[in-house]
């Protein structure tokens, strides 16, 4: 726990005089699970060093971009190279060509792809675009599924199926998300019963196809299919929302795990490297309803970014690389299967899941399977769990309810301090 004297807190009071909450994203204040926050000061390869020098095993990654770890040499040498040719021109470059080109021919059920800054942005124009090209106003969303703060999207569930969404945010007229329709995660009953009431409303059903935003649960294979299936009949658009699970739980994201072609696909994250871009994209008929072609009005003045390009760009050759994703597999599969391993020594109720470089545990004995679930979690043992790994150097998610990231650049050493860490704690709590 760092002291009034430490750097981070001088930091956080500071920060907090200036920025509301003293943080420019909410979950990076600690509200969950108390303390101060650390400001990092710089990062490389799997760690990061606070203020106070500390260094931390980062299981964050930025939340999902940096797969490669931090400061990844071709990755440092392309935005050098991109900065010194300059930072934005707001005309049309070539690599926004070359990255449309390398995310198309990883994505197959993309024909076109348009470049933004933020998945925000990307989920926002995605569903504009479905009402757009669909000529409907009704949206699906789940539970416990995050899909940027686009007022649309940004409803937790309503109070079962027939009722539309209440706002989860101040600020957002319930009149803004009456159109959005909010069914509970996995449950194939309420899906089937949304799509018969309103089927032919419905421009688009929007999932993360594997959830990372209540902690990591996966849409089960049947409930996954079921929602293709019910798109393709009542000619809704299925939109997959990979802004984290793109290049990260796959080569070819949730939608190659599962098998499935959306309609549209919105990434973020792994595809800007850690830069600010993000991107949505489907086929070619869809697409080009868009400004300048269609209706459809979207822009953007960074969009395109030549240096976030470039960051992309890089990112995306060396994750293509043969075996990058058996071998970031393999290590988070150890971490995970580590963790088990001394829960389950413990008696500590617990389990755990991972799909490429994505993880999740709970510290319950069955993975749940929708937010609901997840939110029974015990949060006093998950904050011990926290602290405990924080003061012994590692950095996992400061809430419950966020998945973690493994990334090349975590070596098996790491990995093994990082159970032994989760050991040493669970041995000195008593099991509930
Ligand atoms: N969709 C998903 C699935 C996300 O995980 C996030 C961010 N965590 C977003 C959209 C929003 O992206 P951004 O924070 O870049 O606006």
């Amino acid at each position: 726990m760092p002291s009034a004297t430490d750097p981070n807190s001088i930091l956080f009071e500071r920060a907090r005089a200036v920025i509301p909450g003293g943080v420019n994203s909410p979950v990076r204040a600690f509200r969950a699970v108390g303390g101060t926050p650390r400001f990092v000061k710089r990062a490389q390869g799997a760690y990061f060093w606070d203020a106070a020098d500390q260094r931390y095993i980062d299981y964050i990654g930025s939340w999902g971009p940096m797969i490669l770890g931090h400061g990844h040499p071709a990755v440092v040498e392309a935005v050098q190279r991109a900065v010194t040719e300059g930072f934005s021109f707001g005309a049309p470059t070539e690599r926004e060509i070359e990255l449309a080109e390398a995310i198309l021919a990883l994505v197959p059920s993309m024909e076109m792809v348009r470049l933004v800054s933020s998945g925000t942005e990307a989920a926002m124009s995605a569903l504009r675009l479905a009402r757009g090209a669909t000529g409907r106003k009704y949206i699906i969303k789940f539970e416990g599924c995050y899909h940027g703060h686009a007022d649309a999207l940004l409803v937790k569930a309503g109070s079962g199926l027939a009722t539309f969404g209440n706002p989860t945010s101040a600020g957002v007229p319930p009149e803004v998300v009456q159109h959005t329709l909010v069914l509970e995660y996995n449950n194939l009953a309420q899906l089937e019963e949304a799509f018969t009431l309103h089927g032919h409303e419905i421009a688009g059903l929007m999932i993360e196809a594997i959830a990372g935003n209540m902690n990591f649960v996966r849409a089960s294979a049947a409930f996954a299919q079921r929602c293709r299936e019910l798109c393709t009949q009542y000619g809704a658009l299925l939109v997959f929302d990979e802004v984290m699970t793109g290049f990260r739980v796959g080569l070819y994201g949730a939608q190659g795990v599962l098998g499935i072609r959306p309609d549209l696909t919105v990434l973020g994250k792994v595809i800007g490297g850690g830069m600010p871009l993000a991107a949505f994209g489907g086929p070619r008929a869809i697409m080009e309803q868009l400004a300048p072609l269609g209706p459809v009005y979207q822009a953007g003045t960074l969009s395109g970014n030549p240096v976030a390009t470039a960051c992309g760009l890089a990112t995306l050759k060396e994750i293509a690389m043969p075996g990058f994703y058996e071998a970031l597999s393999k290590k988070t599969r150890a971490l995970v299967d580590g963790l088990k391993a001394v829960a389950a020594a413990e008696g500590q109720p617990f389990s755990a899941d991972s799909e490429g470089g994505m993880f999740g545990f709970f510290l319950m004995d069955a993975l749940p399977q929708n937010y609901g679930a997840v939110m029974t979690t015990d949060s006093a043992r998950f904050n011990a769990l926290f602290h405990g790994l924080l003061d012994r150097g590692v950095y996992i998610a400061p809430a419950l309810y966020e998945a973690g990231f493994v990334s090349a650049a975590h070596s098996d050493e790491d990995i093994a301090a990082t159970i032994e860490a989760a050991r040493q704690i669970f041995g000195k709590t008593k099991p509930p």
